[in-house]
Parts: C-alpha cells; sequence; structure tokens
C-alpha cells in the first residue's frame, strides 16, 4: 500500500497540483479497487469531512485523465475506478451480487485479443467483460444437497 508520501509523488509527477480532495480520492481508489463513485465519496467524505460530490467527481476524472486511476464501466454496472492502470487487464463481473475481480490479459500481452478484422486499425487495447457468478453467489445458488 502506497504511503501519503507516494501518493503525493504520483500525483505531482504527473503534472497535477496536490490537493487533498485528490490525495483523498487516489488513497480511496488504491484501498478500495473497482468502487463506484458513491463509495469513493463516501471513503473521501469520512477522511476528510464535509466534501461535496462535485469536488469528488472532479478529482476523479483529474486523477482519470493523468493516467493514475483508471476508470471502468462493465455494462449494465456503474462506472468504476481502479488503481491498476496501463496493464490492459480485464474483468469478471458477478451476475448476481455485482462483484468484480480483475482478469490478467487473456493471451501474451494487450490487446491480448486479435480480432478477426481489424479494419486497418492499430488496436491497443481490449477490453473483455467476463461474466458469471461468484464464488459466494455461486455456492448460494447451489442447490443444497
Ligand atoms: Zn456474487
Ligand atoms: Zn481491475
Amino acid at each position: 500500500m502506497p504511503t501519503t508520501a507516494d501518493f503525493e509523488q504520483l500525483i505531482r509527477g504527473s503534472g497535477l497540483r496536490v490537493t487533498p480532495p485528490r490525495m483523498a480520492v487516489l488513497s480511496a481508489v488504491y484501498e478500495h479497487p473497482h468502487a463506484d463513485t458513491n463509495s469513493v465519496f463516501g471513503v473521501v467524505r469520512e477522511g476528510l469531512g464535509e466534501v461535496s460530490h462535485q469536488t469528488v467527481y472532479n478529482a476523479l476524472s483529474a486523477l482519470t485523465a493523468a493516467g493514475l486511476v483508471r476508470h471502468i464501466q462493465p455494462p449494465g454496472s456503474a462506472a468504476r475506478y481502479e488503481s491498476r492502470v496501463g496493464d490492459n487487464h480485464h474483468h469478471i463481473v458477478c451476475r448476481s451480487c455485482g462483484a468484480i475481480a480483475d482478469v490478467d490479459c487473456a493471451v501474451g500481452e494487450a490487446p491480448c485479443l486479435t480480432p478477426s478484422d481489424d479494419h486497418g486499425y492499430a488496436i491497443d487495447e481490449a477490453e473483455v467483460t467476463y461474466r458469471g457468478l461468484c464464488p459466494g453467489c455461486a455456492t448460494a445458488s447451489a442447490p443444497t444437497p
């Protein structure tokens, strides 16, 4: 887990001004991978006290634009944020409870999936959403013997 000094360095290193909301948002995203905007807001509010949704939202977009945070939006799910950036990993979403887990590139390096026809595009990223039941939900829905 990065320290406060690490977060400061990350933010400054990406050319952004270090502000308390940005610090709080970045550490919230590190602590809670795949958190949606509301959860990030809750965590930030616990740490900083009175802070507006807009402030948190602005910090999230600045951090995302700077490449410190990755914004994912699995189909049918709210926007989520994570600190694992730049490795083109994919996600598994539980059909029942919405839990999200990381999946490394399916094959080799990014984009890791070769389209049957690239239409002449230079492709450097592929985003795949796997769906199924998480272990908890799979157990809960299994018929009791
Ligand atoms: Zn589940
Ligand atoms: Zn992820």
